[in-house]
């Protein structure tokens, strides 16, 4: 597909990966709509995107509410026509360890809300979105098709993310489930899984573990959101490409 060709749904679009995302697409002269709970983080996506060739829309999303991001998909196809292309972005970190014991020997277990907020939005969220961008997409034979799901290199496991991980590697798993049922329409589904990269998520990680991760990365340093991008933008140029999840974590292997 071409870039200038996409009407795209860009989840998350309103920080970091998913921002650079929608503001490249839109310099290629694309049409997005990008979703995000950040509505103030939204705007001023929408003021930088003013100038470029394309253009973005934006709207409040909730990828964890059902019927949110079916008004979502609604009000994105009242402004854009119906969309071609799904960037299934959106995702948080919730760290902690599955247990751990203090020095007087009391018990810390991971907290189940902890565990399912990761899962509700990384995990449920991008299920919600891809099936209602698919039922519209088929309905309306909008094809060819395209969903890209954001992993992480984590998603092999790593310690004091079993939530986060375990939302990646379902992420995975399923982008190749919808890629086999989904070509029959014309679709494609793909995914990259980035390494560290430079984006306000990891201030959620403390100094001492980013720069001792940081140093086990063999090209000894963190990504930039633009180097996901050009994983993302092979993924919608490469119309043979599908089922399959672009590494793009400098060698790192957590
Ligand atoms: P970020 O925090 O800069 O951006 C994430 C965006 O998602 C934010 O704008 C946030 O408001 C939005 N969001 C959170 N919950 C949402 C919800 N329920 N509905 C809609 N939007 C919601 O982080 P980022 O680094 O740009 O992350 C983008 C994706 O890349 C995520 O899926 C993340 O897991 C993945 N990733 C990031 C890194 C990294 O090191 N930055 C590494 C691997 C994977």
């Amino acid at each position: 597909m071409k870039l200038e060709d996409t009407k795209s749904l860009v989840t998350g679009a309103a920080s970091g990966i998913g921002r650079c995302i929608a503001l490249e697409l839109a310099s290629a002269g694309a049409t997005v709509v990008g979703g995000d709970v950040d509505m103030e983080g939204l705007k001023s996506l929408e003021l930088e995107a003013k100038e470029l060739p394309g253009k973005i829309y934006v709207l409040q999303l909730d990828v964890a509410n059902e019927s949110n991001v079916k008004e979502f998909i609604f009000a994105a196809c009242e402004k854009i026509g119906y969309p071609n292309t799904l960037i299934n972005n959106a995702g948080i970190l919730r760290d902690g360890l599955l247990v751990t014991q203090d020095e007087d020997g009391w018990l810390r277990k991971l907290p189940t809300a902890q565990w399912k907020r990761v899962i509700d939005v990384n995990l449920t969220g991008a299920f919600f979105m891809a099936r209602e961008f698919a039922a519209v997409a088929i309905e309306q034979n909008v094809s060819p098709a395209l969903i890209v799901n954001i992993s992480s290199v984590t998603r092999s496991g790593n310690p004091g993310q079993s939530n986060y991980s375990a939302s990646k590697a379902g992420l995975d798993a399923d982008t190749r489930t919808w890629a086999l049922e989904l070509a029959p329409f014309g679709f494609r589904v793909a995914g990259v899984a980035p390494g560290l990269t430079n984006t306000p998520i990891l201030s959620r990680v403390s100094p001492t573990a980013l720069a001792d991760m940081t140093g086990s990365i063999p090209l000894k340093r963190i990504a930039e959101p633009y180097e996901i991008w050009q994983a993302v933008r092979f993924i919608i140029e490469c119309d043979y490409f599908t089922a399959s999840v672009i590494d793009v974590d400098g060698g790192a292997r957590f």
